[in-house]
């Protein structure tokens, strides 16, 4: 085991003495070196190009590998994994439990920490501060931190190199804002093309905001992404079942009646009572209808669930798992 562990070893795990991709299951000899080409995909050896990796996670392993390279630390691997397990990235956000180490430790081969990857250190301390500085500051929340936005706008600086200059707000509001509502116009027209081949659930639920102003929501799931469909605010209007079969079915008719394969709506009674006129729009279809549910939010989970299914398959035989005292319950097994 080298004596801090490379970031990137959060999306692997080790497998004796090769490491394995929690994304596809390939595994690869000698550190987490190799891994970075596969989910960088970049073609080097017999390495295969890992097809099932996050975007995000990609980013950083580019910049992993070009960090690598640079410092030439590419060479050396090769001839020992020690090296190469002590090679890494100088990203400086990643995971903030891991102490960042430096592809300089390659000439301590004892594993002592040498003069330039304790600056390395200090310096990942300052601009880890400097990110926590601006969340505390601006009220934003910690959860940011998990954002696979804000891992790739930090790589993309990164990327960027020294004199990265942020936006003005006037620029922001508005030549960016223009041209990210553009990416997003051709994302949603996408994801609609998307419809006609796969179907698409409908997803409705009354939400308060905090004026305490009720709005009915539809959101459209296919396998492409969720879109936010439409919004209407009900203050003032009775919501009743009829109020909501009227609201879902004008939502049927915008995707498309022939699009829609089922409706996801909470167990509220005016939701329930929607249904029976609900089927004359899906053309008797069912709805999709939990006892018990919150909104969409089962069906988000088990849709995060297919999307992990990979990483979650080498949980399950794990020795952290097994020591789990619910893992031992009968529900624990019926979810192994
Ligand atoms: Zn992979």
């Amino acid at each position: 085991m080298p004596r801090e562990r490379d970031q990137m070893w959060e999306y692997a795990e080790e497998d004796g003495s090769r490491a394995r991709c929690k994304f596809c299951g390939a595994t690869y000899a000698g550190g987490i070196s190799l891994l970075k080409y596969h989910w960088a995909q970049i073609k080097i050896r017999d390495v295969a190009i890992c097809s099932s990796v996050l975007e995000f996670v990609k980013n950083i392993a580019v910049a992993s590998v070009r960090e690598m390279e640079r410092k030439g630390s590419k060479k050396k691997a090769k001839t020992s994994d020690y090296i190469m397990k002590s090679s890494s990235s100088s990203f400086p956000s990643g995971d903030s439990t891991q102490a960042g180490s430096s592809p300089h430790s390659t000439s301590s081969l004892k594993g002592q920490p040498t003069i330039t990857s304790m600056v390395k250190k200090k310096e990942k301390e300052v601009v880890d501060l400097l990110i926590m500085k601006s969340i505390i500051m601006n009220n934003l929340p910690f959860n940011l931190l998990r954002s696979d936005e804000f891992k790739e706008e930090l790589v993309a600086i990164a990327n960027h190199g020294p004199g990265h200059v942020p936006p003005s707000s006037e620029t922001a509001i508005t030549k960016l804002l223009g041209t990210l509502k553009e990416q997003v116009e051709e994302y949603i027209e996408e994801v609609k093309m998307s419809w006609t081949k796969t179907g698409c659930t409908l997803m409705s639920n009354i939400w308060t905001d905090g004026k305490n102003c009720p709005h009915i929501n539809l959101l459209v799931a296919s396998p492409k992404g969720v879109i936010f469909l439409k919004s209407e605010c009900c203050v003032g209007k009775v919501k009743d079942a009829s109020y909501v079969a009227n609201f879902i079915s004008s939502g049927i008719e915008e995707v498309g009646p022939e699009n829609v394969v089922q409706v996801v709506a909470d167990n509220g009674s005016n939701y329930v009572a929607a249904v029976d006129l609900m089927r004359v729009h899906t053309k008797g279809r069912d709805l999709q209808r939990p006892a018990v549910t919150r909104f969409a939010t089962y069906f988000l989970c088990l849709r995060s669930i297919l999307k992990q299914e990979e990483g979650l398959r080498y949980m399950v035989p794990s020795p952290d798992w097994r020591n789990l005292n619910q893992a031992k319950s009968d529900e624990g097994r019926e979810v192994t």
